[in-house]
C-alpha cells in the first residue's frame, strides 16, 4: 500500500501530482523555511481509492491521519479536541493544476460547544464565537448540504442578516460576542431542524466529515465546468490539506490577504494584492467585504510589509515565476498559507515573461514555455476606439481587460441562456457579488459588472484567466437583483438595457461605444519574434479578402495557407451572376456568366496579391456544392405552392424550383463538391484559374510579386487530379502566353478523402504539394457529419465514450495516421513535397504540436490565431509547453 499520508516536511514541489499543487508548495515553501504553519497532506490517489470504494474513505486511513495530526500536536503543544488547549486545523482541497474557488475549504474545525465555553475564559469571547459560526457554516455547507437542501452557505447568511437587521447593524464587525453568541445558537438549531441531527460535537468526526467532503468537491458542477474548460483530466483528483490553523479575525494586529507578486492585469513588476484587517482567509476572496490594496500595509504596518516583499521576492527567485501568495497576520507575526503560479491576462504573461528574461531569471526558452498560447487573445481582444467620447457611469476595479457591450442581466443562468453558446445575444453580467457558482454565466456573458469583490476575488481570478473583461467592486452601483435593475445615484438600470465597460480601466458607461482591435504592445512584439527564431513550422492564414490578408500578415503570417474562392460568390451584386451561372442551359450562356464572375473575381485576386506582398498563396478552387448559391428549396416550395393556391404563377420561380429540385442532395457534403464540380461544370475552375492568373499577372506587370498555388479539393483518386489539373494546365499556359509572363504559380491538392490519404504516393507524383483538410477528413474518417455532430459528440465526450471533440483538437490516433501515412508516401515519391494544414485544426496549439511532430511544412489558421499559432509552434519545436494537462 502507498502512504496516504504526507507531513509537510516530507513533500516538496516536485509531487503536485500525488500532493496536489496547494499540497506540494506548502511542502516545498516549509521546507525552505518560510513560515508555513504545520500541517500534512492526504494524497490524490486516495481521492481515487474514495470514488473506487463507492465514496467511502480507505480503511485505515483515519488512522493515518491520526498519526500525522500527532505530529503537528506536539510541534505546536496543542490538542485536537482538548478544551484544555484546542488544537485548530483548516481542511483544504488542492489539485493538481489550480483551481481557484471552485473546490470546497473548512476553517476553524475542532471547535464543539465545550471547547467553546472554556476558550472564551482565555481568549476574546467575540473572537471565539466569530470562528465557530464561520466553522458551523462552512462544515454544514460543505459536508451536509449535498443531502440537505437548505444548509448551504446562503441560508446561513440569511440568518446572520435577519439577526443584523434586529441588532440594527450594517456590518458583520459590529455585532458584538453576546450577538454572535446567538449566531452560533441559531446556526446549530438550524441545522438540527435541517437534517434532524446535531451538528457534530466530536472533532474526529467533523475531520473525516470535512475530509470526506473535499473529495466530494471534486465533483461539483462548477469543478467540472472549470476542468471541461481548462481541459484538466477528471481522473487526477484532488488531494486534502490538513493544517493547523493561524488567526487573521483576532483584532486589528491581525488580518489575511492575497497577493501576486506582479500585477496580474497588467504585467507590472511591483507587488500587487489585497488585505483585509481582523478578518478571515475567505473574507478578502469571497467578495463580501471590499479588500484594501496591499501598498497601504506598507504604512498600516511597515515591518510585516518589508518581511512580506522580501518573501515574494524570495518566492519568485525560488520558483522562477510570479507567484500568488496567500497569507495572514496573527497579532503581527506573518504566516504564508500558499503560494502558486499566479494566473495572469494574456498581457500580463507576457510583459512579465519579457521581463523576466531581462531580469536574468529565466531564459528564453523558458519564457516560451511558460505562456500558454491561448492566452494570447487577450492581447487582441478589443479596446473601445482611442479618441471616442463616453461618458463614465460609474468607476470600478480593472478587473478583467478589454471592452464589452451588451445588454444588462441579473442572473448567471439567464446569462448563460440568452449568451454565448445560448441564444448567442451579447450580455453584461451583473450582479452584487461575484461568486464561483457564476462561472457558467460569466463565461457567456460578453463582460462582467459587480458591486463588489476585490481585485483578486475568486470570480475577477476567472474572468481574467478566461480574458472576460470585468469591472468589479464598483462600489458606486447598487445592485438590486431582485427587481433586476441597478441604481448609480438617480440613473436606474433596468434588465435589457445596454452598457458597455471598459474592463481595462474599470468604466462603466451607458449605452454602447465603438470598439476596436488592441495595439500589440513592443512585448507582444519582442516575445513573439522570439517564438520566431525557434519554431521550425511556417505560419500562413486562411483569409479570403485583401482585409483579412492584411491583418493576418500584421499578425506575423507569411502567406495564405487557404483563401476560399467560393466565398467571394456571395456577395451582394455577384450573386445572381452566380446563379445565371447554374441555372444556365447551354455552355454559351454559362460561359457569359462567367466571364462576368471572371471580371469580379480577377480583381479580388489582385488586391489579395498586392496585400501579400510576394508571400504565397494557397487558392482553393471551387468547393461546396452549388446548391449553397441557390434559394432555399423549401422556401421555393413554399412560394410556388402559395402563388399557385392564388391562381398565380411565376415561370422564373418555377425554373429556379426545377433546377433546386434537380440539384437537391441527399448527402451534399458528399455529393458533388469539390473536384467533382470542376470535372462536371469545368468551365467554372477554368474561370477561376483565368482570374487568380490574371490577377496574380497584374500585379506582377506592375513590378510587384505574387506566388499563386492553385489547390483541388477533395481528391479521393489520382485520375481525379490528373483530369483537373490538365484542364487547368491548358488555361494556365494561355493566359501566360496572352500576358506575356511566366507567372509562377503551381498546382497542389487538398488531401481530406481518407483514400486521397491513402493512396498519397500516386496522388504526389502528380501534384506540387499537399495540405490536409483535416475538417472533411475528419468527418469522412469517423464518419460524423460536422454540421449534425453536436447531438451526439457533446455526450460522447461527457461520457469519455472520446477524449475530446475531435473537430476540436485533431484525433491524433485515427485521424492523425492517416495524415503520418500521407507524409510518409508522399514524401517517398517527392522529398520535397510542400505539406501543410488548413482546416480549423491549424489553429489549435495542440494539433499544431502534432503538426510539428509529423513533420508538416507550415500551419494556416484564421487571422486572430495566428499569434497563437507562432507560439504554439515554438512550443513544439521546444519539446515542452502547455499540455502537460
Ligand atoms: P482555495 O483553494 O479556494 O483558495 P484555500 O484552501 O486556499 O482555498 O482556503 C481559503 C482561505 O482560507 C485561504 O486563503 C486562507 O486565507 C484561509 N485558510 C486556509 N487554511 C488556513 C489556516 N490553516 N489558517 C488560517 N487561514 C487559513
Ligand atoms: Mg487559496
Ligand atoms: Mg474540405
Amino acid at each position: 500500500m502507498n502512504k496516504r499520508v504526507y507531513l509537510f516536511e516530507e513533500g516538496d514541489k516536485s509531487m503536485r501530482d500525488l500532493l496536489g499543487g496547494k499540497g506540494a508548495n506548502l511542502a516545498e515553501m516549509t521546507n525552505i523555511g518560510l513560515p508555513v504553519p504545520p500541517g500534512f497532506t492526504i494524497t490524490t490517489e486516495v481521492c481515487t481509492e474514495y470514488y473506487e470504494n463507492d465514496r467511502r474513505l480507505p480503511q485505515g486511513l483515519m488512522d493515518e491521519v491520526k498519526s500525522a495530526l500527532s505530529v503537528v500536536e506536539k510541534k505546536l503543544d496543542k490538542k485536537f479536541g482538548d478544551p484544555a488547549n484546542p488544537l485548530l486545523v483548516s481542511v483544504r482541497s488542492g489539485a493538481k493544476f489550480s483551481m481557484p474557488g471552485m473546490m470546497d475549504t473548512v476553517l476553524n474545525l475542532g471547535l464543539n460547544d465545550s471547547i467553546v465555553n472554556r476558550l472564551i475564559t482565555a481568549q476574546d469571547p467575540r473572537f471565539v464565537y466569530d470562528s465557530y459560526r464561520r466553522f458551523i457554516m462552512m462544515l454544514s455547507d460543505v459536508a451536509y448540504s449535498d443531502k440537505f437542501e437548505h444548509i448551504t452557505k446562503h441560508d446561513f447568511e440569511h440568518i446572520f442578516a435577519d439577526l443584523k437587521k434586529e441588532l440594527g447593524v450594517k456590518e458583520d464587525l459590529e455585532v458584538d460576542a453576546a450577538g454572535l453568541k446567538t449566531l452560533c445558537d441559531r446556526f446549530k438549531a438550524h441545522v438540527l431542524k435541517q437534517t434532524g441531527s446535531e451538528f457534530p460535537q466530536d472533532p474526529f468526526v467533523q475531520l473525516q466529515a470535512a475530509i470526506e467532503a473535499v473529495f466530494r468537491s471534486w465533483n461539483n458542477e462548477r469543478a467540472i465546468i472549470y476542468r471541461r474548460r481548462e481541459k484538466i483530466p477528471d481522473e487526477i483528483g484532488t488531494a486534502v490539506t490538513v493544517q493547523s490553523m493561524v488567526f487573521g479575525n483576532l483584532g486589528e494586529d491581525c488580518g489575511t490577504g492575497v497577493a501576486f507578486t506582479r500585477n496580474a492585469s497588467t504585467g507590472d513588476h511591483h507587488v500587487f494584492g489585497e488585505y483585509l484587517m481582523n478578518a478571515q482567509g475567505e473574507d478578502v476572496v469571497a467578495g463580501v467585504r471590499t479588500p484594501v490594496p496591499i501598498d497601504q500595509l506598507a504604512t498600516q504596518n511597515p515591518d510585516i510589509y518589508r518581511q512580506f516583499d522580501d518573501i515574494c521576492k524570495r518566492l519568485e527567485a525560488h520558483y522562477k515565476d510570479m507567484q500568488d501568495i496567500e497569507f495572514t497576520i496573527e497579532h503581527n507575526r506573518l504566516f504564508i498559507l500558499q503560494c502558486r503560479s499566479g494566473k495572469r491576462t494574456g498581457p500580463a504573461a507576457v510583459k512579465i515573461a519579457v521581463d523576466q528574461v531581462g531580469e536574468g531569471l529565466i531564459t528564453k526558452a523558458e519564457a516560451l514555455a511558460r505562456v500558454d498560447p491561448e492566452l494570447l487573445n487577450h492581447c487582441l481582444l478589443p479596446v473601445i476606439a482611442p479618441n471616442t467620447k463616453y461618458k463614465v457611469l460609474a468607476k470600478g476595479l480593472p478587473a478583467g481587460p478589454g471592452a464589452a457591450t451588451g445588454t444588462v442581466v441579473f442572473d448567471a443562468n439567464v446569462a448563460a441562456e440568452l449568451g454565448k453558446g445560448g441564444k448567442n445575444q451579447k450580455v453584461i453580467l451583473v450582479r452584487a457579488d461575484t461568486s464561483p457558482d457564476d462561472l457558467k454565466g460569466m463565461l457567456a456573458a460578453q463582460g462582467v459588472l459587480t458591486e463588489k469583490g476585490g481585485m483578486t476575488s475568486h470570480a475577477a481570478l476567472v474572468a481574467r484567466g478566461f480574458g472576460i473583461p470585468t469591472v468589479a467592486g464598483c462600489s458606486e452601483i447598487h445592485v438590486d437583483g431582485h427587481n433586476r435593475r441597478f441604481t448609480v445615484g438617480d440613473v436606474t438600470v433596468n434588465e435589457g438595457d445596454e452598457i458597455s465597460l471598459n474592463g481595462t480601466l474599470g468604466e462603466v458607461i451607458l449605452g454602447s461605444v465603438p470598439v476596436e482591435d488592441a495595439k500589440l504592445t513592443g512585448e507582444f512584439g519582442t516575445f513573439l519574434s522570439w517564438a520566431d527564431e525557434v519554431r521550425k513550422l511556417g505560419i500562413r492564414t486562411n483569409a479570403d479578402t485583401p482585409e483579412d490578408t492584411a491583418l493576418a500578415i500584421k499578425f506575423g503570417a507569411e502567406g495564405i495557407g487557404l483563401c476560399r474562392t467560393e466565398h467571394m460568390f456571395f456577395e451582394g451584386s455577384r450573386r445572381p451572376v452566380v446563379q445565371r451561372m447554374i441555372l444556365a442551359t447551354s455552355d454559351e450562356d454559362r460561359q457569359k456568366a462567367l466571364d462576368e464572375l471572371l471580371v469580379f473575381q480577377r480583381e479580388d485576386f489582385k488586391g489579395i496579391f498586392e496585400a501579400l506582398n510576394g508571400l504565397p498563396a494557397t487558392v482553393r478552387l471551387i468547393d461546396p456544392p452549388l446548391h449553397e448559391f441557390l434559394p432555399n428549396r423549401e422556401a421555393l416550395i413554399e412560394e410556388v405552392a402559395t402563388l399557385k393556391a392564388q391562381g398565380k404563377s411565376d415561370p422564373q420561380k418555377e425554373a429556379m424550383l426545377r433546377t433546386v429540385e434537380q440539384m437537391h442532395e441527399i448527402n451534399p457534403m458528399m455529393g458533388l463538391r469539390g473536384c467533382r464540380l470542376s470535372i462536371v461544370f469545368p468551365q467554372i475552375v477554368a474561370m477561376q484559374t483565368r482570374a487568380i492568373l490574371e490577377g496574380a499577372a497584374a500585379v506582377i506587370k506592375a513590378g510587384g510579386k505574387a506566388h499563386p498555388e492553385i489547390m483541388i479539393p477533395l481528391v479521393g483518386h489520382v485520375n481525379e487530379l490528373k483530369v483537373v489539373k490538365a484542364g487547368l494546365e491548358k488555361t494556365a499556359k494561355a493566359v501566360e502566353a496572352e500576358q506575356g509572363i511566366t507567372i509562377p504559380y503551381i498546382f497542389g491538392t487538398m488531401i481530406e478523402v481518407p483514400r486521397g490519404a491513402l493512396t498519397a504516393d500516386e496522388i504526389a507524383a502528380e501534384t506540387e504539394f499537399f495540405s490536409f483538410g483535416t475538417n472533411d477528413l475528419t468527418q469522412m474518417t469517423y464518419g460524423f457529419s460536422r454540421d449534425d455532430s453536436d447531438k451526439f459528440l457533446k455526450p460522447y465526450v461527457e461520457q469519455k465514450i472520446l477524449p475530446g471533440d475531435p473537430f476540436e483538437s485533431i484525433d491524433q490516433t485515427g485521424v492523425g495516421q492517416l495524415m503520418e501515412i500521407a507524409v510518409e508516401k508522399g514524401r517517398r515519391v517527392k522529398p520535397n513535397l510542400k505539406i501543410g494544414i488548413c482546416g480549423e485544426h491549424g489553429g489549435e496549439p495542440r494539433s499544431i504540436g502534432f503538426c510539428h511532430k509529423i513533420g508538416l511544412n507550415y500551419v494556416s489558421c484564421s487571422p486572430y490565431r495566428v499569434p497563437i499559432a507562432r507560439l504554439a509552434a515554438a512550443q513544439a519545436a521546444l519539446g515542452k509547453g502547455v499540455s502537460d494537462k
